[in-house]
């Protein structure tokens, strides 16, 4: 019977033999006679789940945390700091009532049924942990939202930046060493033991064979900036920036493929929306359409229901002519988005002072804001008076019946200035990823374990499924390095 273990004994077989010709490099890489160092664990990535993972080691197991950049360049240190948990102090304070049930099914929901519920149930365990342990170290929530794919307000709002100088901290006094421009190129295999046993890694001195006695912990993050790799998962997002860290360039996926790692939930890989073109960070996002914005195309036609997720929104966004879009607005509504979140008011703040902004066209009329925009007047003024006349009585042509998330009714635009901004949609995460289990270890193309290798972060897969709840990114990442922590000390190496 062909299983992994076997496809790995020819695997290295065929590597030797494969060792001179260049179509060699997805081959397992055998052991050194000699390493040139060697830890208990080793963990690849200094991002958010890597240091929670490096924090959480126990003292006396010694660790080496290797980042292939100077400096921490995740998604962690630039993401909204959002992090979803369920039955907090920090909800109770406001009266909400969640549990891990609750959350358990509302994840099991915007999945479809494509996430793993072990892995969900886990997942909303170990959130809940972290949340406690970054509290009880003096991390505050600014405060709890509610936000896509959530039934009750979970999202408590920390800062990235504070959270992960906490973990480098705690990890450094527990001895974990932290190593910068050192890249992971390839996991090394036992072929006797028949487990991952190290890592081969670039150093600016060279390459560096470093033996992991217990195991290595995958914490590489996704891969929203290898095109390559985005498009060979979802061709409908060929070509569409990312924002996400400098680091995400799938190499942990791309390791652990050459051992049959597993594959997960590629079809989740979506843009988000609502950003003004070439946008650079978080800050560039304006989400208007969430308290009443109609979105056109640049016919002036309408194309989705604004309600839904924003990652859907994405999706029917790069389908349009040019892959052009815009929010559409009226003065009401402008105001409202400020009230909702004072973010907008750096896109919308001076409108009212000025007559203008930097981020999309205004104007007294639809006609005028339309021939800014190079968009037929006609055409517009005529999708705007449908949407006005039938959405308000919930008779939507394209099904809009709330603002947002079942949330508030569509209302009609009506008083000027109207604005119209050039939106776009950009990654952030990739969300799929290596089939783990519960507790991170790594599962191979027929079912196995993958014996010393780890999975944490955003470079695991079978956690959100079809869709993604706003929060479990980052807070998955905190939460899953801590449990790969746990798990790679009592595997013991076996
Ligand atoms: C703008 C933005 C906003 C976001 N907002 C939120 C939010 O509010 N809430 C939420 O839940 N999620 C959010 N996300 C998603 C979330 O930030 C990520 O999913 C999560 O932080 C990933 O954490 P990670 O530790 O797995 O990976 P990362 O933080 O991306 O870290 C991976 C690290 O591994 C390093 N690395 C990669 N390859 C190698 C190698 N070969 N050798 C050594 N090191 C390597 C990288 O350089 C990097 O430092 C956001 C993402 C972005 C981009």
């Amino acid at each position: 019977m062909t299983n992994r273990r076997n496809l790995l004994k020819t695997a290295v077989l065929t590597a030797s033999a494969a060792a001179f010709s260049s179509t060699a490099s997805a081959m397992p890489t055998k052991a050194p006679k000699k390493f040139d160092e060697e830890f208990d664990v080793v963990i690849v990535g200094a991002g958010g789940a890597g240091l929670s993972a490096a924090a959480h080691m126990p003292k006396g197991v010694k660790t080496l945390l290797i980042e292939k950049n100077s400096i921490i360049a995740g998604s962690s240190l630039v993401c909204d700091g959002k992090f979803s948990a369920a039955n907090t102090p920090d909800q109770k304070k406001e009266g909400i009532k969640d549990s891990d049930e609750q959350f358990v099914n509302d994840l099991l929901k915007v999945g479809q049924g494509q996430n793993n519920p072990d892995v969900v149930r886990a997942l909303v365990k170990a959130l809940k942990a972290e949340y406690d342990w970054l509290t009880a170290h003096g991390i505050k929530s600014k405060y709890v939202g509610i936000a896509s794919g959530m039934s009750v307000p979970r999202a408590h709002n920390f800062e990235p930046p504070k959270v992960l100088e906490l973990y480098q901290k705690t990890a450094e006094s527990n001895g974990v060493e932290i190593r910068f421009d050192t890249a992971a190129q390839r996991l090394i295999w036992d072929s006797d033991k028949e487990r991952i046993c190290g890592v081969k890694v670039k150093t600016q001195k060279g390459e560096l064979n470093i033996k992991a006695k217990l195991g290595v912990i995958l914490t590489t993050g996704g891969f929203a900036r290898n095109s390559e790799l985005c498009a060979k998962y979802n061709p409908a997002i060929k070509g569409v920036q990312a924002i996400s860290g400098a680091g995400t360039t799938g190499d942990g996926i791309l390791m652990a493929q050459a051992y049959g790692a597993d594959f997960l939930n590629p079809d989740v890989i979506k843009a988000t929306y609502g950003f003004t073109p070439n946008p650079k960070t978080i800050k560039d996002k304006s989400q208007v359409y969430y308290v009443g914005a109609i979105l056109v195309n640049k016919d002036g036609k309408r194309f989705v229901n604004e309600s839904l997720s924003y990652k859907l929104l994405g999706d029917a966004a790069l389908k349009q002519p040019e892959s052009k879009s815009f929010q559409l607005f009226d003065h009401d509504m402008m105001v409202k988005s400020m009230e909702t979140d004072a973010r907008e008011k750096r896109f919308w703040g001076m409108v009212d002072k000025e007559g203008k902004t930097p981020y999309g066209y205004v104007g007294k009329t639809l006609a005028d804001v339309a021939k800014q925009a190079g968009i037929d007047a006609k055409a517009l003024e005529a999708t705007v008076k449908e949407y006005n006349e039938l959405a308000p009585k919930g008779m939507d042509p394209l099904g809009r019946k709330s603002l947002g998330s079942g949330f508030g009714k569509p209302i009609p635009l009506k008083t000027g200035p109207f604005i119209l901004m050039p939106t776009t949609a950009v990654l952030l995460s990739t969300y799929c990823g290596l089939k783990t289990d519960p507790e991170t270890r790594v599962i191979d193309v027929f079912n196995q374990k993958i014996p010393g290798l780890y999975a944490a972060g955003e470079v695991m897969g079978g956690v959100h499924g079809a869709a993604y709840m706003t929060g479990t990114g980052f807070g998955k990442a905190l939460a899953f390095g801590h449990v790969a922590a746990e798990a790679v000390v009592k595997d013991k190496g076996r």
